[in-house]
């Protein structure tokens, strides 16, 4: 389902049959998802963040809501956890102790793992393993570098992020064909 489709479902009311209760279990049975349950909805998180500042699109409070309303399909396909800036504001202002970060975190890595992460994030985290940088240096950037008089861009340590990602499994997560997501 494209992102407009889920955009255009959203305008629809949800239905109950939808909604897939085990969702918010799914969430609070990992490390960084298990304050969830806490959320009391008050708002507090999207309130002081400063994302939800810049566009009005993103809303913390709504992913946790709608996560534990089970909305499943709409929390993983959409594109509000991609926004989060990891900043962490949230936690300091949720008086539940809700780790809103974490679980917005943990959220994004079921939505990686179901083949929800947008082309250009791939594309972006394909670029770190491959170079250490999320968009890969070209020859002019360090071209322009000289005529400021900067030192050329510093090398990555390429080998050490490799060998990160394939203890964590990452590499086959990130290198998996399409039709096998
Ligand atoms: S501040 Fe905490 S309790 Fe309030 S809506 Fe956000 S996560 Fe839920
Ligand atoms: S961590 Fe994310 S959700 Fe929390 S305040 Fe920062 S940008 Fe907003």
């Amino acid at each position: 389902m494209s992102k407009d489709e889920i955009d255009i479902q959203l305008k629809e009311p949800i239905q109950t049959k939808d909604l897939d209760p085990e969702f918010k279990y799914e969430l609070a049975n990992t490390y960084l998802g298990k304050s969830i349950e806490a959320c009391f909805k008050c708002g507090a998180c999207t309130g002081g963040c400063p994302v939800s500042i810049l566009t009005e699109v993103y809303k913390p409070r709504q992913i946790i809501g709608e996560t534990l309303l089970g909305m499943r399909k709409e929390v993983l396909a959409g594109r509000m956890i991609w926004l989060c800036a990891t900043c962490y504001t949230c936690e300091d202002r949720c008086p539940q102790k809700v780790n809103v970060t974490d679980v917005i975190l943990a959220i994004r890595n079921i939505a990686f793992r179901k083949g929800y992460a947008s082309k250009a994030l791939i594309e972006q985290a394909k670029n770190m393993v491959e170079t250490g940088w999320i968009q890969r240096p070209t020859a002019s950037m360090n071209k322009r570098r000289e005529a400021l008089g900067l030192s050329p861009l510093p090398k990555k340590a390429v080998e050490d992020i490799q060998k990160i990602i394939k203890a964590t499994g990452f590499d086959k997560l990130l290198y998996k064909k399409e039709d096998e997501k």
